[in-house]
């Protein structure tokens, strides 16, 4: 992708973000291309997928209802209730059709970046775990551990991030997408 696209993505992330969440973009992007230069990834894969990884984020929440219903994009349950989780499956739709990005990697790292999933490629798990990571957010325990892991071994920061991340929506008692317990007994069980 050329430097202008990526320009074009930033303007519009710009102005379809509130500051804080533009902000938080800007930093899953350079922490993801800092990572794909770490892990062999492709850096600008990387700076695509971190931009628009949240770009459905401010879309009002029957927007991102609709955006899915109408182009059966399947809504389970949880979502139903929790519209916020939609915003990765109406983000990677808006990827498609206003950015015209059809890398399926790129794609597949947009949709994926809540819950993870079993299998993830290299990309995937680079936006996941740089959403977690990035220099804006400050309050998850363990941030300065994983943050160093993160450029030692991918696997092993990934799991640290869905460990705490279950942790946490138990503590709350948040509704889970039975995703992220998925990915996570999957990766329990493959890594260690
Ligand atoms: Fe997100
Ligand atoms: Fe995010």
């Amino acid at each position: 992708m050329k430097t202008a696209d990526l320009k074009k993505i930033r303007k519009y992330m710009e102005k379809n973000l509130d500051y804080k969440r533009f902000e938080h973009t800007l930093g899953v992007a350079y922490t993801a291309s800092a990572l794909a230069m770490c892990h062999d990834e492709d850096i600008s894969k990387a700076q695509i997928a971190g931009l628009l990884h949240d770009c459905a984020k401010c879309l009002p929440d029957e927007k991102k209802i609709n955006i899915c219903e109408k182009h059966n994009i399947q809504i389970n349950d949880i979502e139903r209730n929790n519209p916020f989780l939609l915003h990765a499956k109406a983000g990677s739709y808006i990827a498609m059709e206003k950015f015209g990005i059809h890398d399926r990697d790129i794609i597949n790292a947009i949709l994926n970046h809540t819950t993870g999933r079993p299998g993830m490629s290299k990309l995937e798990k680079i936006i996941y775990i740089a959403d977690y990571i990035e220099p804006g957010r400050k309050q998850a325990p363990n941030l300065s551990c994983i943050r160093k892991l993160a450029f030692k071994d991918l696997d092993q920061a990934l799991l640290k991030i869905l460990e705490d991340t279950l942790l946490y929506l138990q503590e709350t008692a948040s509704q889970m997408d039975p995703m992220t317990q998925k990915t996570y007994d999957f990766y329990k069980e493959t890594i260690l």
